[in-house]
């Protein structure tokens, strides 16, 4: 009986054990929250990611260990691999944990991406704000997601204001300036690398954001065969360099027939959701099968899936489960303002079929505004020849 160790037990971690329990697998979590939800339906250990004592307790417990939140302590990380195999790799996670460091590497590997400067006070800061022009993020380099610590600097008059708010960071998680993409939509590559080399991707995702939160993804992407290409090679050249093993995301801005990389995650991911319902083999399926050495699964997509993120509290889930291939997830959180608390799936065989699930699912819900960039990029694929 293998065991496999999660670092983190919020939703990443409960799909990873509902996905890793038919392939015979035991689990148990790590997290210093009691209440971290993937502990309802695994073994929690609650404890500090620094804390050696319940770190080597945990190690004791399991075969091999990953992650569900990609800001573990990288010492902690780099200390349980050499008491187990740790995936993805303690150094691949650092690299991911620091935007400066992310950024460097992709520019390294000649992927595209807007410009960016680190930034230590705030005369570089006005400097390069100089120079990038406006508008232009300011962002901790370190332990931000979902839009947070961020601030978008829409003018001179801005600088200020950006440097009271994450000034004091700069001492701290650090701080990176980059350049405003004025992108036509967003993209991201979930892709997986076996401990072999294997590497496979799912087809690219759409995603929504609202506030820096993602709201909606749609699969396949709105993108050319090119752009398919170019991305799952720039994902494919990050693994790589990375000797990465198991399933991570890479984010992209699509501007015209450019795309330019925003940054990546070093684990299962929210745009990859869909692939739960909507895919051969889930994310987190495939995750567990890297991690484990076992054969990859088949990532295509069946037919067209979407996935709407459920914030702050679960809708009704009666619209969702009325539907033909409607399927419902709920983390088991409590609710709470802004808080990632469950997701639905939705699949079709045809792009106008699903637009017309996603619609209905929409009116019943009063969601209209959150499935409507998906139905109307489903139209347009419908009426698109071929
Ligand atoms: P991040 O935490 O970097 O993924 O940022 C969250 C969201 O903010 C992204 O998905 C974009 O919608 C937006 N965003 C972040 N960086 C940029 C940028 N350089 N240009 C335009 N939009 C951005």
């Amino acid at each position: 009986m293998t065991t496999v160790g999660i670092l983190g037990g919020g939703q990443l971690a409960r799909m990873m054990v509902l996905a890793g329990a038919p392939l015979g697998l035991r689990f148990v979590v790590f997290d210093p929250a009691a209440d971290a939800c993937a502990g309802q339906i695994a073994p929690l250990q609650v404890g500090a990611f620094d804390d050696n004592a319940a770190l080597a307790e945990f190690a004791a417990k399991v075969d091999v260990i990953t992650f569900d939140f990609e800001n573990v302590p990288a010492a902690s990380a780099r200390w349980l691999a050499e008491r187990r195999p740790v995936y993805p790799n303690p150094a691949a996670l650092a690299v991911a944990q620091d935007r400066l460091s992310e950024k460097t590497l992709f520019q390294e590997l000649g992927i595209p991406l807007p410009p960016f400067a680190d930034i230590d006070s705030r005369e570089a800061l006005a400097a390069r704000v100089a120079e990038f022009g406006t508008p232009c993020i300011l962002k901790t380099r370190r332990l931000g997601y979902d839009g947070k610590g961020q601030f978008r600097i829409r003018s001179q008059a801005d600088i200020d204001a950006a440097w009271q708010a994450l000034g004091a960071q700069a001492g701290k998680t650090g701080l990176i300036l980059e350049g405003f993409v004025a992108f036509d939509r967003e993209v991201s590559v979930v892709a997986v690398r076996g401990r072999d080399g294997e590497f496979r991707a799912w087809p690219l995702t759409g995603n929504w954001h609202v506030d820096g939160v993602l709201s909606a993804s749609l699969a396949p992407a709105e993108v050319t065969a090119a752009q398919q290409a170019t991305a799952i090679d720039y994902a494919r050249r990050v693994a790589e360099h990375l000797d990465y093993v198991g399933v991570f995301a890479l984010e992209l801005f699509c501007r015209g027939d450019a795309l330019l990389a925003n940054e990546m995650a070093p684990r299962v991911h929210n745009s990859g959701h869909w692939t739960s319902d909507g895919a051969e083999t889930s994310q987190f399926e495939n995750h567990v099968r890297a991690v484990l050495g076992l054969p990859l699964g088949d990532t295509r997509v069946l037919g067209y899936a979407s996935m709407l993120n459920w914030l702050g509290q679960m809708p009704d889930a009666k619209p969702v489960l009325a539907e033909a291939a409607g399927h419902w997830h709920d983390y088991g959180k409590q609710p709470r303002e802004g808080r990632k608390v469950g997701h639905a799936n939705l699949r079709a065989d045809s792009p106008l079929a699903l637009a017309e699930a996603l619609q209905r699912v929409g009116d019943a819900l009063g969601r209209q505004a959150q499935v409507a960039p998906v139905v109307e990029t489903l139209h347009r694929t419908g009426m698109t020849p071929g």
